[in-house]
């Protein structure tokens, strides 16, 4: 079971969007969706956007889920999503995308925490 904290900063961390874009190449233009959750033939769903993080709602299912939710959908484990020491920042839409590579090179081992952080520290006092 994840910590709730954890979880909370993996569904900050990351968009909608960008979850749906690693896991299948592809984000969606506009914020409606077909349902990730279901088989769904038509664009049942509509991503959300909250301070605590994406949603998305499927109106056929009329349910709501997070980041996480879509994360554990993929098959992966969203704790390998929290990067150390960066999970709690504010992470504004401009470095999402560069957040989200990082974490790629990190879990890929191509770059060590520390070289993590000494990008993310770059990156924010700009
Ligand atoms: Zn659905």
């Amino acid at each position: 079971m994840m910590d709730r904290r954890l979880e909370k900063a993996v569904n900050q961390a990351y968009s909608v969007k960008d979850v749906l874009r690693h896991f299948t190449g592809y984000a969606p233009v506009q914020d409606t969706l077909r349902c990730p959750f279901h088989e769904d033939t038509r664009k049942s769903a509509k991503i959300y956007c909250d301070p605590d993080g994406d949603k998305i709602y499927c109106y056929t299912e009329a349910k709501m889920f997070t980041v996480c939710d879509l994360i554990k959908r993929y098959g992966d484990d969203p704790s390998a999503w929290v990067v150390e020491g960066v999970e709690v920042q504010d992470v504004t839409d401009e470095n999402r995308e560069l957040d989200m590579s990082l974490l790629d090179d990190f879990r890929l081992g191509r770059i060590d925490m520390k070289e993590v952080l000494l990008r993310t520290i770059h990156l924010t006092s700009k």
